[in-house]
């Protein structure tokens, strides 16, 4: 379970952080939205830094997407076993119809479509519910007539039940607590009539039986298991198998991605993988693992294969995914830099110096570019991947954990003009400030965070690390933040090259408390407080600064001669009956981040769980009722999709007439629909009955 998705929190980050970093005319020429439907909103990214590569390092990745989107049908398949016959219906009524296009039932038809096209199937890609049909079956029934009956090679009636009956297949992943949990789902992971005893009795006799318990594999992972003549089986798919079809183009993509890959222990890699793929044997799968976490050289780099078990509701069996991508070096040499530099941090900190690390190594993250998306990551897709997932591999050797920056970009670039900013921002002013420097400041702390901050300070010794208890996950997510926002302001990221100027980070002082104190309650059902550790640490971190603000400006508000000398460095304010956060003294308010970060610090230092407690219940958990209602009702007013996913690029391959690939160009703009449509040509290997 290693994927970090694109959760409603960094949306509204996201959404807080739209920007306009680059010029104007970039934006124009690049749309990063696309269509929007039902609760979807469409997308596109960019492959930044493509036409930099090295022509066989884009011959690599022109292949390593191929492989990543020849097992488009398996993740259909899987997530359902009508799904590829309902696409093939739905495609072709959509492509040959030559009734009322413009009818309502059409109209709504299409949206359906759109919707099982995005999900990969008939239930909901987030919810796993099955969503229901805006047409009627006498409209979908009546449609059939207009098509070529030699193009539907099934029996279309067997799947009128399936779409329009609520009661048929429900759910894709049932997870309700009681209830059989293997019948009432309806993925394609357990053949009809295996129970969830019987299921998880399967799997606990194996385990049993694991020769080496120590390293054990990741039982059913890569097979359905059904029952044949009443007795229970693993259909694993491999070459061979089931899914072959499939898994046999994909070997001859990886085949050829091997010929022009980057390095001896890239090509290991690869024939590993097709061993595996071969075999279908999870040792041989692990030891494919080891290989790929250690391969850590290149700049190409692909996951593909059977990976997640989000689908399955006992959480064995993996979905297939694949993508391709490659390092982002400008985002690299970021964290490089930071680091390299992550004594002066330490020992420039307000932290007192005995909470303070004598030798203090940063860490390097990896930042990547995505060139493809395919199955299970496709068009809904993870910004952040940790894997492998075999725990005993993690702990002997290691994991890869990327962060996806060109995909958090198009997020961000997206919400430009969404009308959040308009919204929330107090000022004109501001707003130009978060547009001018939102991104590269965002990038910025979150580098900060993850490469000086949780590796920042020590525990005097003797202190249980685990001595904060349920406040401990809080108080180390506000110690990383605060570290960040400390030292995004100060002085040493401009000399650096990090930040563009001296004022660049007021940007992220004004959209952090702007989230902390108001936008992201938009989480929070009314009535309800802040649990979430993440949340907590924002909130905490901003009330507690509002608070001290306040209080050391009435200290000095008595002798003060002007009005604006008495103003607290932060406040909320009411303007035509709505709250805004008002920055009124930044440097002011380094200084209360410091001041935090360094009782923080203590507190964790010390293990002091008394004082994580006071913190955390005074600051961060509670809700004000008026704010919190009047920030869902304006969240609301703005009506933005909750869900968001992407189209591809496409890559476009120029050969010589011996077929060696002399250029691989990318090109954008390709349509949702032609896209799916396309896909489902050229990607169409699997039968439509998997049995
Ligand atoms: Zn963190």
């Amino acid at each position: 379970m290693n994927r970090q998705i694109l959760t409603l929190s960094m949306l509204i980050i996201t959404a807080t952080l739209a920007t306009s970093c680059g010029t104007q005319k970039e934006e124009t020429e690049f749309q990063y939205n696309d269509e929007r439907f039902a609760d979807l909103q469409m997308l596109r990214y960019r492959v930044e830094g493509f036409d930099e590569l090295s022509l066989r390092q884009k011959t690599l990745i022109y292949y390593l997407s191929e492989a990543a989107l020849s097992g488009r049908d398996i993740l259909w398949d899987q997530n359902g076993r009508y799904n590829l016959r309902i696409r093939k219906m739905l495609e072709t009524i959509y492509t040959d119809y030559t009734g009322d296009r413009e009818s309502e039932d059409f109209k709504q038809f299409v949206i359906y479509l759109k919707r099982v096209w995005f999900s990969n199937g008939i239930h909901h890609h987030y919810g796993s519910e099955k969503f229901q049909p805006g047409f009627s079956e006498d409209f979908l029934r009546a449609a059939l007539k207009y098509i070529d009956a030699a193009k539907l090679p099934f029996d279309t009636e067997e799947l009128f039940p399936v779409i329009f009956d609520p009661s048929v297949m429900p759910k894709r992943t049932n997870q309700a607590d009681g209830q059989d949990l293997v019948l009432t789902s309806a993925g394609n992971y357990y053949g009809p009539g295996v129970t969830q005893q019987e299921a998880e009795d399967f799997y606990l006799r194996m385990k049993e039986a694991d020769p080496d318990p120590a390293h054990p594999i990741m039982f059913g992972m890569n097979s359905r298991l059904v029952k044949e003549n009443g007795v229970l089986t693993e259909k694993v798919w491999r070459s061979g198998g089931l899914y072959g079809q499939a898994i046999d183009r994909i070997i001859y993509w990886l085949e050829k991605a091997k010929t022009v890959a980057e390095s001896e222990k890239q090509v290991a890699v690869i024939d590993k993988l097709i061993e595996y793929y071969h075999t279908g044997d999870l040792r041989t799968f692990d030891a494919y693992s080891i290989l790929w976490v250690e391969d850590t050289e290149g700049d190409v780099d692909f996951t593909n294969g059977f990976t997640e078990s989000y689908g399955d509701p006992l959480g064995m069996k993996a979905s297939w995914e694949g993508y391709a991508n490659f390092k982002d070096k400008a985002a690299t040499e970021r964290t490089t830099k930071l680091s390299a530099n992550a004594q002066w941090f330490e020992d420039h900190s307000p932290v007192d110096a005995r909470f303070k690390k004598e030798n203090c190594r940063g860490i390097t993250a990896k930042v990547i570019t995505a060139a493809i998306l395919g199955g299970d990551l496709y068009p809904s897709t993870a910004i952040g991947i940790n894997l492998p997932n075999s725990n005993w591999v993690r702990a002997e050797h290691g994991s890869k954990s990327v962060t996806i920056g060109n995909l958090t970009d198009a997020y961000n670039k997206a919400a430009r003009g969404n009308g959040f900013q308009e919204e929330f921002v107090i000022d004109a002013p501001t707003r130009e400030l978060i547009n001018k420097y939102g991104d590269v400041c965002d990038d910025l702390h979150t580098d900060l965070h993850e490469c000086l901050g949780h590796g920042s300070g020590k525990l005097l010794p003797g202190v249980d690390p685990d001595s904060l208890k349920a406040y401990g996950s809080a108080i180390e997510e506000a110690r990383a933040d605060l570290f960040g926002l400390y030292y995004i302001a100060d002085p040493k990221l401009t000399e650096l090259g990090l930040t563009p100027n001296a004022d660049a980070y007021k940007s992220q002082y004004y959209t952090y408390l702007m989230n902390g104190l108001m936008t992201q309650l938009v989480r929070i059902e009314a009535g309800n407080t802040i649990e979430e550790a993440h949340m907590r640490n924002r909130a905490l971190i901003a009330h507690w600064v509002l608070e001290h603000a306040l209080s050391s400006a009435d200290a000095a508000t008595v002798p003060s001669a002007s009005d604006e000398g008495s103003r607290p460095a932060v406040e909320l304010i009411q303007c035509d009956g709505k709250t805004y956060v008002q920055i009124n003294d930044y440097a002011a308010l380094r200084h209360l981040f410091g001041e935090l970060l360094a009782e923080i610090q203590r507190v964790k230092s010390e293990g002091d769980y008394e004082g994580a407690r006071r913190l955390i219940e005074t600051y961060a958990v509670k809700v004000d009722p008026e704010l919190h209602a009047e920030v869902l009702a304006r969240y609301k007013a703005l009506d933005l999709a909750p869900y968001k996913g992407f189209i591809n690029p496409e890559y476009i391959v120029t050969e010589d007439k011996d077929g060696h690939i002399t250029d691989v160009q990318i090109r954008y703009g390709e349509a949702y629909d032609h896209q799916m449509l396309r896909y489902s040509q050229e990607y169409s290997t699997l039968p439509y009955i998997n049995e």
